[in-house]
């Protein structure tokens, strides 16, 4: 039922038109274009001032046509850099950027896989129940489009992702939380050579602390780092000013709070022993999704995955993704595989077949989420 040769040439003309985070105005046109030509509306939210881009977030309610689970589809329109005058090449049968451009399959192999399901859909007449489509702005920059969308008004009961790295069939359960964390020492500067013990170094100071703090790996589900430091105004002053940025992330919320509190905790009590002033801050920048082989929206992403002849795999991940921000905000959520590869780089490309099974993919999970009617039989 999947018309390739449409899908394929509606995936190269999604790439080849420009959408790096925060410049989405030409996709976002794009789309609403795409979904009035099949009787859909396309509308915008407000998160374009919110994240300062050209585009708010795109929501395209599909009503069904028989009873079921409702459900949300997501994918993002933004894409990294290098990702202007995209032109995609397409041999044997893989699809590549010309080398000097990401491809952007991330994700506008989910998009155009939504919309040719659209067309499919439409074309045979096939039964669905309500869809709502959400295709987000600004995600490669910290969700920053998913985070800014209001999510009340949505019914959808349970939400796919189409944004994950593995092959169509990989379903992603488990993600971690994430803290950001600020450290900032205050210390008071003097002159180095004339009277250093009239100063306190904040950056000596922020590296005792530092070295009572852990880092690294915490355990099989928890992580911490510290990735960013700057400090001090001159190699002849005594720093008064240290600054830290760093991060915690675990797939365990107590554990990600304990780690935090026990990380600032200690950076304050070894700063302050010192003689020094410290500050934290600590920012959420997405939840966690924990989710089981027998949830609803696991389940029934698997069953699709295997009516179409593929073995679901069920895994966690490192890192968050727009199915975080969603599963955050009460819809149950997972992120799948797209069939994706290398991303973030000029090397980036997908197999067309893996374009047409994610499509399949998408159809089958709508087809799993129409109510099942009980036979004449009476079983
Ligand atoms: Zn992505």
């Amino acid at each position: 039922m999947v018309n390739q040769d449409r899908l394929v040439k509606s995936f190269c003309n999604l790439v080849a038109t420009a959408s790096v985070s925060g410049r989405e105005g030409a996709m976002r046109d794009l789309l609403i274009q795409a979904m009035l030509e099949r009787g859909l509306k396309a509308t915008e939210d407000a998160a374009a001032e919110i994240v300062n881009g050209e585009s708010g977030n795109l929501l395209v309610q599909v009503p069904g046509n028989t009873p079921g689970k409702k459900l949300l589809l997501a994918a993002h329109m933004d894409t990294v850099e290098p990702g202007e005058g995209i032109r995609a090449v397409i041999e044997n049968g893989i699809i590549r950027s010309q080398g000097d451009t990401i491809l952007g399959a991330d994700d506008k192999a989910a998009i155009a896989a939504i919309i040719e399901a659209l067309d499919v859909m439409r074309e045979n007449r096939l039964a669905h129940a309500d869809l709502e489509i959400l295709f987000t702005v600004g995600e490669e920059q910290g969700l920053k489009g998913a985070k800014a969308f209001d999510f009340s008004g949505l019914q959808a009961e349970a939400g796919y992702v189409l944004d994950a790295g593995g092959d169509p069939g990989c379903i992603v359960i488990q993600s971690p939380c994430q803290n950001e964390i600020e450290y900032e020492v205050y210390g008071r500067a003097a002159h180095a050579g004339i009277n250093p013990e009239e100063g306190i170094n904040a950056i000596h100071l922020a590296a005792k602390a530092l070295s009572a703090m852990p880092s690294g790996r915490i355990d099989h589900e928890t992580t911490c780092n510290f990735g960013l430091i700057s400090g001090g105004k001159a190699r002849n002053i005594v720093a008064e000013y240290c600054h830290i940025k760093g991060e915690a992330r675990s797939l365990s919320r107590p554990k990600l709070d304990e780690l935090t509190e026990r990380l600032t905790r200690t950076f304050c009590e070894e700063v302050e022993k010192q003689g020094g002033r410290a500050k934290t801050a600590v920012t959420l920048l997405y939840p966690e999704i924990s989710l089981k082989p027998d949830d609803d929206v696991v389940r029934l992403a698997a069953s699709a995955a295997r009516s179409i002849g593929l073995q679901p795999r069920l895994i966690k991940t490192g890192g968050g993704s727009d199915a975080s921000i969603i599963h955050g905000a009460g819809i149950p959520c997972v992120n799948l595989g797209v069939g994706m590869q290398k991303v973030h780089t000029c090397q980036e490309f997908i197999k067309v077949s893996d374009l047409t099974t994610v499509t399949r993919l998408i159809l089958a999970i709508i087809q799993q989420a129409i109510e099942k009617q009980p036979d004449a039989s009476g079983n």
